[in-house]
């Protein structure tokens, strides 16, 4: 059944007579409509992720925020592919290409051997050469990281309605955030709410006023993709919501006790760190020099340098846009690249030799603000309040995979935003979380149910 799969060191070389191999590295944005593309012709698909399931990231930080659980943001692979008789899926990690041999190598031993081979591994989060940090802070680029989070702002709420000291009750209520970007700010509002509006409410030791949330950023404003309007309103949204923002605000260090800003210390029992990402490390596996983050700077058909058969998409390249601007790390710029890697694969299969540019469609971009407010751009036209949020949440719903995700994040959302009940509010396992940092440094960041 598995012919296209060798053992190491030994690539199935190529039958004649049969479909032509694909093989797709990442089930993520890009990967999964490259797949969804594919396998409706006669192409032998394998898709390769390191996890089991395709993750919606816009929506991670209402886990991490307790308004919706893991399960309504992540898709089975299998329950993607599993039907499809040309489709194979693995759940395994790609750790090399032996381009000359046209395989790819897997961390469990696989070489499987590719006609056209699609990368696209997505990010990861980045320290920028201060390692030291991550076991002081929490990332939030996977389900794990999320889940980490919710655990870590729970039990921070326990341990403040506990303790008989004012001064480590501060501590424990106080959340730094690393980052000024969308996830961020989305973080920040929806963190706020959930400690100020439904936890606080709950406890007895706790004031609403007492949770204090900090959002620092090294740039001149927050946002820096969007609009000086569109920042400018999140702005107002935080500071009406009590976010403390610090904009020029380099974090210089991050410890046990929390964050430096130059010489100044913020005491923080959580830091977020959601400042920055790399590349995952495609251009090692290729052989080649990275370009900035550690992407791939791929040719305008999306092909990495030098190799014709071999597509670099998402998050782990650096493709450009008619303006010659790096286009931005976002699910709809990995989504259209994966249907334009997937449609160029089969026109020249069939022989048709397509060869145009990609074009990256820019419909536009939002931000959600917290309950019932958001900013929106559609093309040139610029929205906030309760109409971009509306937008947002069917732009959301709709690209969520199935329709009971989306009935279950819309009765979610209904509960968390009219309600003031976030659902998922349960701590699955008091984990000893100092134990947990101390010992996440020798951590795979996907590895399922690390620590100790
Ligand atoms: C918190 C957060 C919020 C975001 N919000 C938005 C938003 O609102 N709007 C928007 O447009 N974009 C948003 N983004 C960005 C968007 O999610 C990414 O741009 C998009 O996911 C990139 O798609 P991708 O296919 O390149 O990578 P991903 O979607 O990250 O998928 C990569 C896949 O590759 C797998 N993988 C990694 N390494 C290996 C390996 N060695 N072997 C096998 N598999 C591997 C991973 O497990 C993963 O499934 C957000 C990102 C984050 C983290």
């Amino acid at each position: 059944m598995n012919d296209h799969i060798g053992t190491d060191g030994g690539a199935v070389p190529a039958g004649n007579g049969r479909p032509p191999r694909v093989v797709i590295a990442g089930g993520g944005f890009a990967g999964v409509e490259a797949a969804r593309t594919l396998i409706r012709e006669d192409v032998q698909v394998t898709l390769i992720d390191r996890r089991n399931y395709h993750l919606f990231q816009p929506l991670l930080y209402q886990i991490a925020t307790a308004i919706l659980q893991p399960s309504d943001i992540a898709v089975p692979l299998r329950r993607l592919f599993g039907r499809h008789g040309n489709a194979l899926v693995l759940m395994d990690s790609v750790v090399g290409i032996r381009t000359a041999e046209k395989a790819v190598v897997t961390a469990a031993g696989k070489t499987l051997p590719y006609d056209h081979l699609i990368l696209a591994p997505g990010a990861e989060t980045s320290y920028f050469g201060n390692d030291a940090w991550r076991k002081h802070s929490f990332g939030l680029k996977s389900l794990d990281d999320a889940a980490r989070i919710r655990q870590q702002v729970l039990l921070a709420f326990e341990r403040a309605e506990m303790t008989d000291s004012e001064e480590e009750r501060k501590r424990l209520l106080t959340f730094a955030i690393v980052g000024g970007g969308p996830n961020g700010i989305g973080a920040a509002v929806s963190l706020v709410e959930l400690a100020r509006d439904v936890l606080a409410r709950d406890f007895r030791h706790i004031d609403p006023s007492m949770p204090r949330i900090v959002v620092m950023e090294a740039g001149e404003r927050i946002l820096p993709a969007s609009s000086e309007r569109h920042a400018g309103y999140a702005a107002r949204v935080l500071r009406e919501k009590k976010v403390e923002l610090r904009v020029k605000s380099e974090v210089s260090k991050v410890d046990e006790a929390g964050v430096f800003i130059g010489d100044e210390r913020i005491v923080a029992g959580t830091v977020i760190w959601t400042a920055g990402v790399k590349a995952c490390p495609v251009a090692e596996w290729l052989g080649v020099e990275p370009a900035k983050g550690g992407r791939i700077e791929v040719t305008e058909v999306l092909t990495a340098p030098g190799h014709e058969d071999i597509y670099v998409l998402g998050d782990a390249a650096l493709a450009r846009g008619r303006d010659g601007k790096p286009l931005p790390g976002l699910a709809a710029v990995a989504r259209q690249q994966g249907k334009f890697a997937a449609r160029r694969i089969l026109s020249r299969i069939q022989g048709r030799g397509r060869n145009d540019a990609f074009r990256y469609r820019d419909y536009g971009d939002m931000v959600p603000l917290g309950r019932a407010k958001a900013a929106a751009r559609l093309g040139r036209m610029e929205l906030t309040g309760i109409v971009a949020w509306v937008l947002w949440a069917a732009a959301h719903i709709v690209l969520l995979f199935d329709r009971r995700r989306q009935l279950m994040v819309l009765n979610n959302w209904f509960w968390a935003f009219a309600m003031k009940r976030n659902a998922a509010r349960v701590i699955v396992e008091q984990r000893d979380l100092t134990l947990y940092h101390a010992r996440s440094d020798s951590r795979d960041q996907s590895a399922p149910g690390r620590g100790p």
